[in-house]
C-alpha cells in the first residue's frame, strides 16, 4: 500500500500506492531513544504496515503520533497506535471531538454513494489521465468502504497552539503550525539538522489539493511564509512523491491560478460547464487527483457568482 524512502539519515517517507487505499502519505522519524510518526494513513491494515516497517527501520518503540490535520486520510490509522502518545494543534482535535463520528450505517451509505458518483464520472471521461485519476480514487473508497466498520476514532491526548519540540537522544524536531490554510488548522514537522520538512496537506507534489474544506487565501499566506521562514532542502507532502523546495512554489501559483480562472469565468459570464468543457490549463493538466480540479474550480466559481 506504500514504499519506503529514505529521505535523510533516520527519516523516511512512506508515500502511498495510488488506489491502495492508503490515500494519505505518512512519515517515521528516528529520534535517537525512540520514533515519531507523522499522519497514519487512511486505514487501520495500512498504518498496522507502517508500525511494523517503522520498529524495523529503527529498531526503537514507537512514541509518539503526530496528525497534521482532520482529513481521516491522516488519522484513520491512528487505533493502530493506542499506546503511543497521539499530538495535534488544538484546533483539529476541537474539530474532531466536537463532532462524533457518522453512524456506521450512514457511513457506508454516504461511501457507497460516493462511489456511484465516481463511477458514472468514470464512465462518461473521455481523458485518460482523468479516467485513471477516477478509477483510483473510487478503489481507495471501496478500500474504506470495507475497512469502515473496524475503524474507531482515536483522538489526540496531547495538543499544542503555535509549536511544539519533542526532544530525542540523538535530536529535536519542531511541531508548528502558521493556522488554517488547508483545513481550520494545519500542522507541519520540521527537522531541522537534515533540513526535511513533513507538509501535511498544506503542500502537495503536482496532485490537485482538495479545497473545499480551505481557506485559498491564507494558504496562499501560509506558503509564503514557509518560503521565507523555514530553511528546507527536502519535502514530504501529504500527497505525491518525495520533492523539493519548489512543490510548494508550484502549489501556490495552483492556488492562485485557479482562483483567477474561477473569477474571470463569473466575470465574464462564462458558465462553470463551459469553463470546464475547455480542459485543466497547463501546467496542471499533468497533475494527478485531476477529478478534483473540477471540484475546486465549481467551488470558488459558486463562491464569487454569490459576491
Ligand atoms: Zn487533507
Amino acid at each position: 500500500m506504500f514504499t519506503i524512502e529514505q529521505v535523510a539519515q533516520g527519516v523516511w517517507a512512506a508515500v502511498v500506492t495510488p488506489g491502495s487505499g492508503a490515500v494519505g502519505n505518512a512519515s517515521i522519524i528516528d529520534l535517537g531513544d525512540f520514533t515519531v510518526i507523522v499522519d497514519t494513513f487512511s486505514l487501520p491494515e495500512a498504518a498496522k504496515g507502517l508500525r511494523m516497517q517503522a520498529e524495523q527501520l529503527t529498531a526503537k518503540p514507537v512514541k509518539y503520533i503526530i496528525n497534521t490535520h482532520y482529513h481521516g486520510d491522516h488519522h484513520y490509522g491512528n487505533q493502530e497506535f493506542a499506546d503511543c502518545i497521539i499530538i495535534s494543534t488544538e484546533q483539529t482535535r476541537e474539530v474532531l471531538t466536537s463532532n462524533a463520528p457518522p453512524e456506521l450505517k450512514v457511513w457506508l451509505e454516504s461511501l457507497q454513494k460516493q462511489i456511484t458518483a465516481l463511477q458514472e464520472d468514470w464512465e462518461v471521461a473521455a481523458e485518460q489521465r482523468l479516467k485513471e485519476d477516477l478509477g483510483y480514487e473510487i478503489a481507495e473508497k471501496e478500500a474504506l468502504l470495507k475497512a469502515a466498520p473496524g475503524i474507531r476514532r482515536v483522538t489526540a491526548g496531547v495538543t499544542f497552539q503555535d509549536t511544539m519540540d519533542i526532544h530525542g537522544s540523538a535530536r529535536s524536531i519542531q511541531l508548528l503550525t502558521y493556522g488554517g490554510g488547508h483545513t481550520c488548522s494545519d500542522a507541519m514537522v520540521y527537522i531541522a539538522d537534515v533540513q526535511v520538512l513533513i507538509a501535511g496537506d498544506l503542500g502537495l507534489n503536482q496532485s490537485h489539493p482538495a479545497m473545499l474544506h480551505g481557506f485559498p487565501e491564507a494558504w496562499a499566506g501560509i506558503l509564503e511564509r514557509i518560503g521565507q521562514d523555514i530553511d528546507f532542502k527536502v519535502l514530504i507532502p501529504g500527497h505525491g512523491g518525495v520533492a523539493g523546495p519548489e512543490c510548494l512554489q508550484e502549489m501556490l501559483s495552483y492556488l492562485k491560478a485557479i482562483q483567477s480562472y474561477a473569477a474571470a469565468a463569473v466575470q465574464s459570464g462564462t458558465s462553470a460547464d463551459d469553463w470546464l468543457a475547455g480542459g485543466i490549463p497547463a501546467p496542471f493538466h499533468e497533475w494527478t487527483f485531476s477529478h478534483v480540479f473540477s471540484w475546486n474550480f465549481r467551488w470558488l466559481y459558486n463562491q464569487y457568482s454569490r459576491n
